[in-house]
């Protein structure tokens, strides 16, 4: 897909809107926070505004973090909406004014998403992480250190500090050059990705303890139930790279970890090593992704769930096999 021209796709824009997916995650958080600064600073006579729910408070060392605005409420018509590292129907509360934006900017690397959902799309489903994309359509006189930093943050999220199969060349050459803008980078790293709460590591810890493996060691899967969510006062948030752990798994193609979200009702994230294509999988499910980590929310029981989802990857394994035969 083409790059879009985006300083001249807002330069008449009075109203501008940012915002991304529900819970969102370091990429979500790090594109619009960069975006935002980016606008702010190139347009100045512009009203930019971030509308996302609120995002765990390790983002808050990103400059803009306090303008994020989880009201979704503006006075007026809205002439620009850049829709960031999602299509329109995970923009969650903004998914109306999205609809009703005079023009809607689309730009993600989600496969799933791979046609778009804006009047203008800027969808690459072989990047790292949306933070790359939105750097290579920034004039480089207006990037400073706090931009860099969270353009930074968000690639370093959705590659797991460059180290999963979506890592590219340009991955690598994007990020040193945004390590010269001369931001503790390795704070950046400790502070936003490795650093977890005692909560957060005591539900990592059960969920290894409990996970369990099958499909003669090929999958494996791990849940958290509501009543132990609440018994650690913990929310999505503290989930965050389980499922990514439970896939480093010696022998191990594809990991899944679900929790509870309510009464028979499981938020489901998908992992693959080499073989299995998770955003399928996902997208049965109504959910979506990319091909080695997606999610999806699934109605029934647990073992409804790990059923459903297995067949899936039982299915995909077998018709690797039968190629490789
Ligand atoms: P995670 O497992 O970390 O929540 O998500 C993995 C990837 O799948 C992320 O890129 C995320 O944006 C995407 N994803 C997770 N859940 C959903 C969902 O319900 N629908 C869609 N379309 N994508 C999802
Ligand atoms: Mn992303």
């Amino acid at each position: 897909m083409e790059k879009i021209q985006l300083l001249e796709e807002c330069r008449d824009a009075k109203k501008i809107i940012i915002s991304g997916h529900v819970r969102p995650d370091g990429d979500c958080v790090g594109s619009c926070l960069a975006m935002y600064l980016y606008l702010k600073k190139a347009l100045p006579q512009a009203q930019v505004k971030v509308f996302l729910e609120e995002p765990s408070e390790v983002f808050a060392c990103i400059a803009g973090y306090d303008a994020i605005d989880s009201s979704y409420t503006v006075d007026g018509e809205v002439d620009v909406f850049l829709a960031l590292d999602c299509e329109k129907t995970r923009l969650g509360e903004a998914e109306e004014l999205f609809a009703s934006a005079k023009k809607r900017i689309n730009i993600d690397h989600h496969v799933s998403n791979a046609r778009g959902s804006g009047d203008i799309n800027y969808v690459v489903p072989g990047c790292s992480s949306t933070a790359e994309l939105v750097y290579g359509l920034f004039e480089k006189e207006y990037v400073d250190a706090d931009i860099a930093k969270a353009i930074y943050i968000g690639m370093v999220h959705d590659t797991g500090v460059f180290s999963y199969s979506n890592t590219s060349p340009a991955t690598l050459r994007t990020a040193a050059e945004l390590i010269e803008y001369g931001f503790d980078f390795p704070a950046v790293i400790d502070k936003t990705f490795s650093e977890k709460t005692y909560a957060q590591n005591q539900l990592l810890g059960r969920a290894l303890l409990e996970s369990i493996i099958f499909m003669g060691g090929r999958c494996i899967v791990s849940a958290i139930d509501k009543k132990t969510l609440d018994f650690y006062n913990a929310t999505s948030k503290d989930l965050e790279g389980i499922v990514s752990l439970l896939r480093t798994t010696k022998g191990v193609e594809c990991a899944i970890f679900m929790y509870e979200t309510g009464n028979l009702e499981y938020k489901v994230s998908l992992r693959s090593c080499k073989y299995v294509d998770v955003s399928k999988i996902a997208a049965l499910f109504g959910g979506g992704g990319h091909v080695r980590a997606a999610g999806c929310t699934i109605n029934g029981t647990f073992h409804d769930a790990v059923n459903n989802i297995s067949k899936q990857i039982e299915f995909q394994l077998k018709q690797c096999e039968d190629m490789n035969a």
